[in-house]
């Protein structure tokens, strides 16, 4: 224990007088009192700043001292004291103070030299003892006359060993703080850093839970709840609905473009498109809904008390939300989200059951009808099935198990056969033919378009280098889709396989939706550029189902508007399709294109086409797609 040089000897030798022995125990009396007051208030500490007001409180209030501090040294270069707390003290004359706990002149305060030192100091006589003579203590005589205090001690706050601060304290009389006081006010100090000791490892375990439960329940890259979350809300708005009679809606959402952002752009773009398509899906979800992050590019929100027309309500504001292009990398991207909607009890009964009817009726969603769905029955199992198709399709492209089909389209003027279009078939080992219909959509889903475009291409490539051989000119025309389109490699490969068979580019022509086109002009357009920079030909596919405008199909690079079936097949009985029909040769017509019909299916339509003045036909009239080997025998037969 440290006792400043100069302290009065007078307490150690001489006889005692009684009323000194009544000060002593007086002065014992009121640590034992402030020391069980302390650790009543340790018992009761909840968090740290707490701890140290009301200790210093305790030491004014209970003990009869008049002051206490709590100081904490820094461990910055100047070696700074914090302060932390106090009672009893001048605010004013806290804001002069600069206080350190370094080895130099300022470093001499009571505070400074218990945590310096790791021992009590001991004042016992502030404006006596030739250690507060000097500078460092200016401030505090000043303020002792004034206020009337003339001992002091400071005690180090100790945890681990290491000094952690220091608890000091003043009392009126200028000879407190003997030897047995400090010893009693010493261990009030131990006590209240063991107190601190313990709040800071409580603090940290509720930290450390809390990072448990965010890893458990949130979802890092979008901080949104994720799906067990979901689930248990779910299962909780479940039990609420059934008590009061009422409905809830679960919406599921897929983004649409994530996979190839990731792909293209680095996973980080795709981290933010999903951040981005979060926060905006956040800002529309009222308190009680739940927004969450299910699945790499896919949300649910959670609609307690809607019904079909709500949620349905909800998909089309959701939608629209999105609808605004996001930034990701300096670019635009279109978010595409497809929503399905399950309702509560109509379509599920469990959490588990209604997300997966949700997301199956997600599958459903088209952005030609709104970009949603709702489930109806039927849809999981189609969605099994799917998922099983998807990898034998994988297995049967890999395994060069596709078939290369060919239909001829015939100038209507001359009857002559004009080309031909490559239609892809998929003979099934187990199911047999599958449709176009369903597997071109399920090779879009799956990610499987590149593989199959790139095994179309290479036959279609083969097959008319093939005819080329054999005296037959033909022009093939291969079929692409949305995905293609934004494949930055399409272009190239194609360049690579007209220098692989060295055939011309008026013998390789391609077909592109027109809904393809709309998804994203804008790479469309480049595109379709860079096609016919290589000098083929390009067909705008099932033309006027596609909401085209004028406007931008003048501005594109195309040869041929193909007129959808749908509207060729009635227009002999539907005054409607005739109109149409009639109008796309003329529109057609006005812009420099070539007209051809799709699903020609009898000579009456042929006529109709004819008197029209419609370029080219192609339909079921003429001829059904057949294997491309067969087709040049065919080609013999028509003329
Ligand atoms: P599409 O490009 O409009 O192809 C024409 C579809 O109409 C073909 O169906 C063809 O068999 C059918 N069709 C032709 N004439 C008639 C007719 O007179 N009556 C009727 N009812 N139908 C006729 P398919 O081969 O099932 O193809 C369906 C769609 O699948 C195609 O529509 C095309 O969008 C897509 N598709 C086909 N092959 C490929 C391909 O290799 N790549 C890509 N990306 N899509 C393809
Ligand atoms: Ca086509
Ligand atoms: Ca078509």
């Amino acid at each position: 224990m440290k006792h400043f040089a100069g302290e009065p000897i007078g307490d150690q030798v001489g006889p005692t007088s009684n009323a000194e022995q009544r000060r002593k125990l007086a002065r014992v009396h009121r640590a034992l009192k402030t020391l069980s007051a302390g650790n009543r208030t340790l018992l009761h500490a909840s968090d740290e700043q707490t701890l140290l007001q009301d200790m210093c409180r305790v030491i004014v209030e209970a003990g009869g001292y008049s002051k206490a501090v709590v100081v904490y040294a820094e461990h910055d270069p100047d070696k700074s004291i914090r302060w932390m707390t106090d009672a009893g003290v001048d605010k004013a004359l806290l804001q002069t103070f600069h206080l350190t706990w370094g080895d130099t002149e300022s470093g001499r305060t009571a505070v400074g030299t218990a945590i310096r030192t790791g021992e009590p100091c001991v004042g016992r006589h502030i404006l006596t003892d030739p250690a507060y003579a000097g500078p460092a203590h200016d401030l505090m005589r000043e303020d002792a006359i004034k206020k009337g205090y003339r001992s002091g001690t400071a005690f180090p706050l100790r945890i681990d060993g290491e000094v952690i601060g220091a608890l000091a304290m003043a009392a009126v009389e200028p000879d407190a703080f003997d030897d047995e006081e400090v010893e009693l006010l010493s261990e009030l100090a131990d006590d209240l850093a063991y107190g601190i000791a313990n709040l800071r490892i409580r603090e940290k375990h509720r930290l450390a839970e809390e990072t448990i439960a965010r890893l458990a329940y949130y979802d890092a890259p979008t901080g949104l709840p994720n799906r067990t979350f979901l689930l248990e809300r779910l299962e909780e708005a479940m039990q609420e609905a059934k008590q009061h009679h009422r409905p809830l809606a679960l919406l599921h959402l897929h983004v649409g473009r994530f996979h190839e952002i990731n792909k293209v752009l680095g996973y980080r773009s795709g981290d933010r498109l999903l951040q981005e398509v979060g926060r905006r899906l956040a800002l529309a979800a009222k308190e009680i809904e739940t927004l969450a992050h299910v699945g790499e590019a896919e949300f649910a929100m959670l609609l307690p008390g809607a019904n079909a027309d709500q949620a349905i309500q909800m998909a089309k504001r959701l939608a629209s939300i999105l609808h605004d292009p996001v930034n990701v990398s300096g670019l635009k991207v279109d978010a595409t989200v497809s929503i399905g909607i399950a309702l509560f009890p109509g379509h599920a009964l469990t959490p588990e059951a209604l997300l997966r009817r949700a997301n199956a009726a997600m599958r459903e969603a088209r952005p030609t009808h709104g970009g949603y769905a709702i489930y109806t029955g039927g849809q999981e199992e189609q969605h099994t099935r799917r998922l099983a198709l998807m990898g034998d399709l994988r297995h049967a492209i890999e395994h060069n198990q596709l078939l290369l089909y060919c239909q001829p389209k015939v100038d209507i003027a001359s009857r002559r056969v004009c080309g031909a279009e490559a239609l892809v078939r998929w003979d099934h080992p187990l199911h047999g033919m599958i449709l176009t219909s369903e597997f071109i959509p399920l090779a879009e889903q799956a990610g499987l378009i590149t593989q199959l475009t790139n095994w179309v291409l290479g036959s279609a490539f083969s097959q008319c280098y093939a005819w080329h051989e054999a005296g037959l000119e033909r022009p093939l025309a291969v079929n692409l889709s949305a995905h293609d389109l934004r494949n930055p490699e399409l272009v190239d490969r194609i360049r690579g396989l007209f220098s692989t068979w060295g055939i011309g580019p008026e013998l390789m022509q391609f077909e592109l939706t027109e809904s393809a086109l709309m998804e994203d002009p804008v790479s469309a357009m480049e595109t379709l550029t860079d096609l016919k920079q290589l000098g083929t030909q390009l067909y705008i596919d099932d033309f006027g189902t596609g909401y085209s405008s004028l406007s931008y199909l003048q501005k594109l690079p195309v040869d041929y508007i193909k007129i959808d079936q749908s509207f060729v097949k009635p227009m002999a009985v539907s005054d409607d399709s005739a109109v149409i029909v009639r109008s796309t040769i003329e529109l057609g017509h006005n812009l420099d294109m070539k007209i051809v019909a799709e699903g020609v299916e009898s000579q009456v339509q042929w006529d109709a086409l004819a008197s029209l003045g419609c370029d080219v036909a192609q339909g079921y009239h003429i001829s059904k797609p057949m294997p491309a080997e067969q087709f040049m025998k065919w080609d013999t037969n028509w003329a």
